[in-house]
């Protein structure tokens, strides 16, 4: 069992922590929030007065972070981490962030003998709480070994993407495409309800022909055609508008950086800011779904 610093116990950290008390690390927590803290102290984690204090003695730190500016500023800001994290500790930063960042952030790290992967996640906070996240990882076939089994207590599915940044990427490209299948599924389902079809009958046919996909197969974007799904449950819970609007605006960043083209996901992200701008970020995002509601029906 490993000394574990963790750092953000946000939706995403806090059960992420908490799977990683449950498997018998010692763990040691970090958040702004003093009520994060309690909650995963309540957990079996212990907590020390500051993030410097929580990475000494760490073999390795784990990050949870909502942007690149709470990553850069965590680790490589004055008196940061990188002051603090002991020669040999490996660091896993797991917050979605831009590549440059991770980048940047591992090679800082690197040059002061510190390892670093990123190593963004799928499954939202369902599968923090479940402990079945997928991992993406961007390091080195040593640093993903090294890193695998403590990932393996939260997550099932644990993936070598590349080279340190590489994870980020992978992360990005699949948000990417699932922005693209949910939109297209979406309006897809509008235009054979406005023509008198059952979206219930259409989904079947759909997922059964060449139109198959996960959101169809899973997460259907329209109210009750599945139970137990966000469109079913108005919209609440799952995956939030405002999350994705931001991992697709990392999606362009990486596509202007490698000058590829991504008609699809700019006009996704485009759809998802307008959406998010309409007072729906808070909503999960097969809420799209209502964007293309024909709502002048003779
Ligand atoms: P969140 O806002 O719930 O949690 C972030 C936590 O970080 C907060 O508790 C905040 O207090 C803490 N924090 C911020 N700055 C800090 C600092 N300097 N020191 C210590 N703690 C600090 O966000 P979340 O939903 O847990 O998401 C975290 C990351 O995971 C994001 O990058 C997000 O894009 C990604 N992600 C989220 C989901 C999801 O469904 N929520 C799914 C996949 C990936």
């Amino acid at each position: 069992m490993a000394n574990i610093a963790f750092i953000g116990l946000g939706n995403m950290g806090g059960p992420m922590a908490a799977n990683l008390v449950k498997a018998g690390h010692s763990v040691t927590v970090f958040d702004l929030s003093k009520q994060a803290v309690d909650g995963l102290v309540a957990q079996g984690a212990t907590t020390k007065p500051s993030a410097q204090e929580c990475v000494v003695g760490a073999e390795f730190v784990i990050s949870m972070l909502p942007a690149g500016k709470h990553v850069s500023g965590v680790y490589l800001a004055e008196n940061g981490l990188i002051n603090h994290i002991a020669p040999g500790t490996l660091v896993i930063d797991s917050s979605t962030i831009d590549v440059q960042t991770a980048k940047s952030v591992g090679q800082a790290l690197s040059a002061q003998n510190i390892e670093f992967i990123d190593a963004p996640v799928s499954g939202g906070v369902g599968g923090a709480t479940a402990g079945t996240l997928s991992f993406m990882v961007g390091g080195s076939d040593e640093q993903f070994n090294k890193a695998k089994p403590v990932l393996e207590n939260m997550g099932k599915n644990i993936f070598h993407a590349g080279e340190l940044g590489a994870g980020q990427v992978a992360k990005v490209c699949n948000n990417m495409l699932l922005s693209v299948l949910m939109a297209g599924t979406s309006e897809a389902l509008q235009l054979g309800i406005a023509n008198g079809l059952d979206p219930k009958v259409l989904s079947d046919i759909m997922s059964k022909s060449s139109g198959s996909n996960w959101t169809l197969d899973v997460y259907n974007p329209c109210p009750n055609v599945m139970e137990n799904v966000p469109s079913s449950n108005d919209y609440q819970g799952g995956f939030m508008v405002d999350l994705m609007a931001k991992d697709l605006g990392l999606a362009m960043d990486t596509a202007v950086a490698s000058q590829s083209s991504t008609p699809m996901g700019a006009l996704a992200r485009s759809l998802y800011a307008m959406h998010a701008a309409a007072g729906n970020g808070g909503k999960d995002f097969s809420s799209i779904f209502n964007m293309f509601e024909h709502k002048n029906k003779n």
